[in-house]
């Protein structure tokens, strides 16, 4: 990432993109940073869980829940990650940025297009 790249020299700034209140890396971006935890706490309000901010990979793989749960949240972080980092791409090249609160909206639109996740019952979902 970022900041591997400043270490040899090749960019001049490894401030995150998205916040640019620190160093950026992989452990910021999607476990510090405030714009992440906004989207995170917002995502998992709508699961009606507590995600966690720190080893959220850790978490995913040593938790208890029915298969069909497990696979509903797992599929809502991958694609919350896979949001973030498009945001993080965004900011940095294009100058733009969603508010968080917009993309956890877009995060669970997108869940409900998902073929995959759009083949549970609703009541699963939550
Ligand atoms: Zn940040």
């Amino acid at each position: 990432m970022k900041e591997k790249l400043h270490n040899l020299g090749i960019t001049e700034d490894a401030t995150c993109c998205i916040c640019v209140n620190t160093d950026e890396n992989s452990e910021h971006l999607f476990f510090s940073c405030d714009y992440s935890n906004r989207v995170i706490d917002q995502i998992g309000d709508w699961l009606r869980i507590v995600l966690p901010t720190q080893n959220i990979l850790h978490w995913r793989f040593n938790r208890n829940g029915s298969k069909t749960r497990k696979a509903i949240v797992d599929a809502t972080i991958n694609s919350c990650m896979h949001n973030i980092w498009r945001q993080r791409n965004s900011s940095k090249y294009e100058l733009k940025i969603t508010h968080p609160n917009k993309l956890a909206q877009i995060i669970v639109e997108d869940r409900s297009q998902n073929p995959f996740l759009s083949s549970f019952e609703q009541e699963d979902w939550r």
